[in-house]
């Protein structure tokens, strides 16, 4: 599968908003944003921007805060655009039901990239069954569990340990040996990650208008 090899940071810098995608390193002083918060790139200065630029802006910053590849961004935008309920509800909705979100908003991993890292690697179990795909939709109700072998349940404790953010309301620790965690119904608008909308809130209304075009 294709991913993103270069510095993550640099994307912060990009979109001019920390996306937190190196776990406890974002909120210390050695994140890039807090030392040079300017794009990428020798020359590149941060200009007035076009309606396209804002929207192109807006749909990057939503993509690359979940971690994903443009191509993955579009299916689930097509899908929410299929969906009876509002369209830039049901996209956000879908983004936090990802398999890898829900591990690391549990707490059981210190950034999507992480949370993604340990689903991959075998480490979680969706309703007692073995599952390493990061992409998948959780549903309400659904079981997430840390894999009982030790070293599996060690790393996880200790990703515990140090995550600071709040455990949302749509999510529930259920259990401890091993980690276990519960969706107990499905995310809205007002679950989305708070860290999304610290700096700037996010306007979904400009993605929509970006991906109908
Ligand atoms: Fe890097 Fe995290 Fe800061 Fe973004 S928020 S620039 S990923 S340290």
């Amino acid at each position: 599968m294709a991913r993103h090899i270069d510095s993550v940071c640099r994307l912060c810098r990009r979109e001019g908003v920390k996306l937190y995608l190196k776990g406890s390193r974002c909120e210390s002083p050695k994140c890039a944003i807090e030392r040079r918060n300017q794009p990428p790139g020798m020359h590149v200065r941060r200009g007035k921007l076009t309606e396209y630029g804002e929207r192109l802006r807006e749909k990057q910053k939503l993509k690359r805060f979940y971690g994903l590849l443009d191509r993955q961004f579009s299916r689930y935008f097509q899908q929410a655009a299929r969906s009876k309920d509002n369209t830039g509800e049901a996209l956000l909705s879908l983004l936090e039901r990802r398999l890898d979100n829900v591990v690391h908003r549990l707490g059981f991993a210190p950034s999507r990239a992480g949370a993604r890292q340990l689903v991959a690697h075998g480490h979680i179990q969706l309703n007692g069954k073995n599952c390493d795909i990061p992409s998948l939709n959780v549903k309400a109700g659904d079981v997430v569990t840390v894999n009982s072998r030790p070293r599996s349940a060690a790393q996880v404790k200790l990703n515990q340990q140090t995550h600071i953010e709040p455990i949302p309301d749509f999510l529930e620790i259920t259990g401890s040996e091993p980690p276990q965690g519960r969706m107990t119904r499905l995310p809205g608008r007002g679950d989305v990650d708070p860290r999304l909308n610290k700096e700037k809130v996010l306007n979904e209304q400009l993605i929509i208008e970006f991906c109908s075009r």
